[in-house]
């Protein structure tokens, strides 16, 4: 069984208790404009392209000369500039044979056999911070049955485990993965299914259905909110995101973290010839960051355990 991931991160503290080891897969159906990831949301392996690094076409030229696709590589001044994303077939050639790494392969597949060799590299820290290992994306669930079997070896191996998921996809995707899950993180980014989709393109009907059944399985549940400004932090949908943990969650979740909004993965955004959707958006970061504190206040005010950030052990 493989999967196509596009990173794995090793001694991550933010993603779950303890020191841990994070494979992010690649494939997300949902787009978040403030999304850090964005060479997690295609499905497909991609190249990315870093003109800085390109030496030049006239000196060097190799990934011309392996691009089975006629006008696929985009040279501006001598430099390899773009990918014409509708002639390219990802076949990678260009990447390879790069001198610079001017070309980055964002993604490649790895067999659970392989990703359990680097996981129990870390064993020794698991086992003295309590960690373990975390799969995120991207949308993890859309490769349910790679996700499946690696959870399931981990747990063979008394391996903690955790999913980071959107909980958008089946039900039965996540019936899957409960046995060999310990811990969901999962987002609550708007509670208007309009609003929802209007900014991330899809709604939050199943979402909602979704995290009302998983709190139900007892399985231990961290919620995030990302703090974007103008977005979600009005006291309206704030209040309505309080009352849906405490009723229809009926107040089962460990901890609600808020991220806060940062300018994150820009420089992955024009690699792969995306236009960053919060570009335009200006902050005033102390005063952003004391809304958010009185946004967490809120919370806590109400009953619940909220923090700002991801800290893990801040939560005991
Ligand atoms: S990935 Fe393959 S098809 Fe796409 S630009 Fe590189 S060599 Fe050409
Ligand atoms: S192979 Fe790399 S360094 Fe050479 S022209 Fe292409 S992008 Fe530039």
């Amino acid at each position: 069984m493989n999967g196509i991931i596009f990173n794995i991160q090793h001694y991550t503290i933010h993603d779950g208790p303890g020191i841990r080891t994070e494979l992010f897969m690649k494939g997300c159906a949902l787009r978040c404009p403030w999304c850090s990831n964005p060479e997690g949301q295609s499905s497909r392996i991609q190249p990315g392209v870093y003109q800085s690094k390109c030496i030049s076409d006239s000196v060097c030229g190799l990934c011309r000369t392996v691009c089975p696709q006629e006008g696929a590589l985009l040279f501006a001044d001598g430099k390899l500039t773009a990918i014409d994303r509708a002639k390219c077939t990802g076949c990678m050639a260009c990447a390879d044979a790069c001198p610079a790494d001017a070309i980055k392969p964002w993604g490649r597949e790895i067999s659970v056999e392989e990703a359990m060799r680097e996981i129990r590299r870390d064993k020794g820290y698991y086992d003295r911070s309590g960690g373990g290992v975390t799969v995120s994306g991207g949308e993890p669930l859309q490769q349910a049955g790679f996700v499946e079997e690696l959870l399931r070896a981990c747990k063979e191996e008394g391996i903690h485990t955790c999913c980071e998921s959107t909980l958008n996809v089946p039900w039965e995707k996540v019936e899957q993965i409960l046995p060999w899950t310990d811990l969901f993180i999962t987002d609550i980014k708007h509670m208007d299914s309009a609003v929802h989709k209007d900014f991330s393109g899809g709604g939050n009907e199943r979402i909602i259905e979704n995290q009302k059944k998983l709190v139900r399985t007892g399985k231990d549940i961290i919620a995030r909110i990302p703090v974007i400004p103008g977005v979600n932090d009005d006291a309206a949908n704030i209040e309505a995101t309080a009352d849906y943990i405490l009723e229809d969650l009926e107040g089962k979740v460990r901890t609600l973290q808020l991220l806060s909004f940062m300018r994150l993965g820009e420089e992955k955004y024009r690699s792969l010839g995306m236009p960053y959707g919060m570009a335009d958006l200006k902050i005033d970061r102390p005063e952003f960051q004391a809304h958010v504190s009185e946004i967490a206040d809120y919370f806590n005010s109400r009953g619940i355990h909220c923090l700002v950030g991801t800290r893990e052990k801040e939560e005991s």
